[in-house]
């Protein structure tokens, strides 16, 4: 198995382009999803939360307050380590479940991983894949997307690695200042070359 890393910063395109792997017919583990799906309704990890937050962090159906348990941990390091080490050990378990179920030993597996820089992953993956803009087209997709001002738009892009950061890990960089026919085809491009790493596996063994 072949397992690409798919990073990019805050509203770079991340989920747009692993859409578009998807289409093309990769596996792609989105880390979001999995660290939603963790703590969902009824789960033991919610119920670890619980413990942890008190049920102040839960809505009246029961689910995750997100944006409740987001201001508790926001600027507390030991409330967000505590917080990670509820979710991240579950995340890992899922992701390791569902690499289990691939039987192709050529399969490429995508893990879209935000913080995969900030979280010094980026030595985790046979490839790594960029999805990289320029701060003011990031900065405006991700005013438009999340209704944020400019200032609240900068503070979250300041507060995670810079491009230049990203940039110096990367394999592959899909380049995302353009329309979305534009990206669909760099994404086809870059697929291509991941795509040529199953050439490359098992190169070495010296038989
Ligand atoms: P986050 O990690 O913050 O959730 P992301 O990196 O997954 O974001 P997307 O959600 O894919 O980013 O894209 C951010 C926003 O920009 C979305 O509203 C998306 O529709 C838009 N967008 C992405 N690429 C393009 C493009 N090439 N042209 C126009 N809009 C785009």
């Amino acid at each position: 198995m072949i397992r690409v890393g798919l990073t990019g910063g805050i509203a770079s395109g991340k989920s747009t382009v692993g859409e578009q792997i998807r289409l093309l017919g990769a596996l792609v583990v989105d880390s979001d999803q999995l660290a939603r799906d963790v703590v969902v309704a009824g789960s033991e990890g919610l119920a670890e939360v619980v413990d942890h937050f008190g049920s102040e962090v839960l809505q009246a159906d029961g689910s995750l307050d997100r944006a409740r348990l987001g201001s508790i941990v926001f600027g507390d390091e030991q409330a967000l380590a505590v917080l990670n080490g509820i979710i991240h050990p579950r995340v890992r378990e899922a992701k390791a479940s569902i690499e289990a179920q691939v039987e192709d030993p050529y399969a490429i597996v995508v893990h879209m991983v935000p913080l995969l820089v900030e979280t010094g992953q980026a030595d985790d993956f046979d490839a790594l894949v960029v999805v990289d803009v320029d701060e003011q087209v990031q900065l405006e997709r991700l005013m438009a997307r999340n209704g944020l001002d400019e200032q609240q738009a900068r503070a979250r892009i300041g507060a995670q690695a810079s491009r230049v950061e990203r940039l110096r890990v990367a394999d592959f960089v899909i380049r995302n200042d353009a329309g979305l026919e534009e990206l669909a085809e760099r994404t086809h491009a870059v697929w291509h070359e991941v795509l040529k790493l199953r050439g490359q596996q098992g190169d070495g063994c010296g038989c």
